[in-house]
C-alpha cells in the first residue's frame, strides 16, 4: 500500500527478526542473548514506529528449538530480554510470534506459510483488511510470506539477503528493497 492511501488507517508492521532487528548467523542460530546482537539502528527504527503508533510483531522461524539446538525456554529469554531492550530505547514489540518447527513436521506456521501473520491478527484483535499492514524481512521466504498475506513487503539487506541483485530469481519479488530496517521506514513512515 502506498503511503499516500493509507492515511488515517492503523499501521501494523510484522518484522522477521534475524537479519532484520539482530545480527544473523549463515547456517547457524542465535542461540542465546550472549550471541544476540541488535543490527546498528534497529532499536531507533523501534522507537520511530512507536512514535507513529504502529503495532509492531515479530514473526519469526526458530527451528533451532525442534532440532535440539536450543531450548523453547532459552528462546522465550531472548525474545524477554530484547523486547525489555527495546522498551528502554523508546520502542516498543508488542507481541512475538515464534515457529519451532522443522520443515519435515509440515506445520502451518513455519514461514512461508502464513499461519503465525493470522494468528498475531486473531489475538491482537488487528483488523488486517483495513490497515497499513507491512512484512519485513531479509530472506526469499519472508517476502512469500508477506506477499501470500496479502501485505506490502519490504526486503532489508542486512542479514540473508546482502545484494538486491539476488531477488533476480525469484518468482516474487519484494514491493520495496531497503538496505536495513532503519531504511525501511522511508517506505512505511
Ligand atoms: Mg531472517
Ligand atoms: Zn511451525
Amino acid at each position: 500500500m502506498d503511503k499516500a492511501v493509507r492515511a488515517g488507517k492503523p499501521l501494523v508492521v510484522f518484522l522477521d527478526r534475524d537479519g532484520v532487528i539482530c545480527r544473523y548467523f549463515a547456517r547457524d542460530f542465535t542461540k542465546s542473548w550472549e550471541e544476540f546482537e541488535f543490527l546498528p539502528g534497529a532499536r531507533k527504527a523501534l522507537k520511530l514506529l512507536n512514535q507513529a503508533g504502529a503495532r509492531v510483531i515479530i514473526i519469526s522461524n526458530q527451528s533451532g528449538v525442534n532440532k535440539g539446538i536450543y531450548s523453547a525456554e532459552d528462546l522465550k529469554e531472548i525474545d524477554r530480554r530484547m523486547t525489555e531492550a527495546v522498551v528502554v530505547c523508546g520502542g516498543r514489540i508488542d507481541a512475538s510470534f515464534y515457529c519451532p518447527h522443522i520443515p519435515e513436521e509440515a506445520c502451518l506456521c513455519r514461514k512461508p506459510g502464513t499461519g503465525l501473520v493470522t494468528k498475531a491478527a486473531s489475538e491482537l484483535h488487528l483488523n488486517l483488511k483495513e490497515s497499513a499492514v507491512y512484512f519485513v524481512g531479509d530472506s526469499e521466504t519472508d517476502i512469500i510470506t508477506g506477499h501470500r498475506a496479502d501485505l506490502t513487503t519490504i526486503l532489508v539487506l542486512s542479514g540473508q539477503t546482502v545484494l538486491a541483485k539476488e531477488t533476480e530469481g525469484w518468482t516474487i519479488k519484494p514491493d520495496h528493497i531497503a538496505p536495513d530496517l532503519p531504511g525501511a521506514l522511508k517506505y512505511i513512515l
